[in-house]
């Protein structure tokens, strides 16, 4: 193109948006709202389960809309999906979300305000597994041992972290591993790991995979210590393993747990997020029925252990439940 025709070209350009045609915005806003990415976590987690029956459940519901759901490392991960637009649904713990929101813990640097909350879920239980025959009877042992703590960007990282604090343990004094859930299993059964840590609805289908091929024992956390840690971050609640659960494990087990929870960018509609917590809400026996940990969903807790200020539809349907 000629030095002169580009000029003009660069004027008439000009000229359109002065003239307000270059700020026509309905089409973009059309695509945006067409094509919607759901963060999930590993395969074999429940997150997984969650976005995907959701995906299926808008795909089916919103005439012309693409909705896929992605593979990803899980809470800090999709945190950061969320607020950089790379996602527009997401699903990560409460206590994750709420140090992201106040700029706290890993994201003290990096306060994130365009992240917006739809539901709360089900609770997350902190497992610590160890084979049976392991010698490793309590979480101070865990010192020195090769210890998976989650996947990169996952909530069950701070939530180890956390934890072997309690215990006086660093990761400096331990071998730390990063793997998916899936994979932690086929580590700890080869001999490769130790320890797994897991921030997960139980019961959960690898565990019980994994019951299945080796003896496994699942450590409880001390009452004390628990104690401990809720005080000092708010969103650690007691939590029972019940026995029976996995197979072999024959008494009930201590833990601790948090809430998962379903969140959405801030550029998601008013009537999108409406849409969402609906199909939620009128799904929810095919979402326990496709993962049994997700049988606590229940539309009268959506907002307990909320962390993060509600999308206004989401907002709006419960208000409109709640009449
Ligand atoms: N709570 C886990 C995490 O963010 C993910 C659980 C799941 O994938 O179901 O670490």
């Amino acid at each position: 193109m000629k030095k002169a025709t580009i000029v003009w070209a660069l004027l008439f350009i000009a000229a359109l948006v002065a003239s307000g045609c270059g700020q026509e915005k309905v089409p973009v806003k059309t695509m945006k709202q067409e094509f919607v990415n759901i963060a999930t976590g590993g395969v074999d987690g429940t997150y997984h389960t969650i976005g995907s029956a959701l995906a299926e459940m808008l795909n089916k519901s919103i005439p012309g809309i693409n909705v896929n759901s992605q593979v990803t490392g899980a809470s800090i991960i999709n945190i950061d999906l969320l607020s950089k637009g790379y996602a527009d649904i997401a699903l990560m713990q409460n206590d994750v979300a709420y140090y992201a929101a106040n700029g706290l813990e890993m994201f003290e640097r990096n306060k994130i305000s365009n992240i917006r909350g739809v539901m709360a879920l089900y609770p997350e239980t902190l497992h610590v597994i160890v084979k049976k025959n392991s010698g490793i009877k309590s979480i101070a042992d865990i010192k020195g041992k090769r210890v998976i703590i989650g996947s990169t960007g996952s909530g069950t990282v701070t939530n180890a972290r956390h934890l072997l604090e309690a215990y006086g343990i660093s990761f400096n004094d331990i071998d730390v591993k990063y793997f998916s859930f899936a994979d932690s299993a086929t580590e700890l059964r080869n001999n490769r790991a130790d320890v797994i840590f897991a921030t997960v609805g139980h019961p959960t289908r690898f565990i019980k995979d994994l019951a299945k091929l080796v003896d496994i024992e699942i450590l409880p956390v001390e009452q004390e210590k628990i104690e401990q840690l809720s005080q000092k971050y708010a969103f650690y609640k007691a939590q029972t393993i019940p026995s029976g659960t996995y197979p072999g494990q024959i008494e009930d087990v201590q833990t601790f747990c948090v809430t998962a929870i379903l969140a959405v960018s801030d550029k998601v509609s008013e009537d999108m997020g409406y849409l969402i917590i609906k199909a939620i809400a009128d799904n929810a026996n095919k979402i326990k029925a496709a993962n049994e940990a997700c049988s606590d969903i229940k539309i009268e807790n959506a907002s307990v252990g909320m962390t993060l200020p509600l999308n206004k539809g989401a907002e709006r349907f419960l208000a409109e439940k709640n009449k």
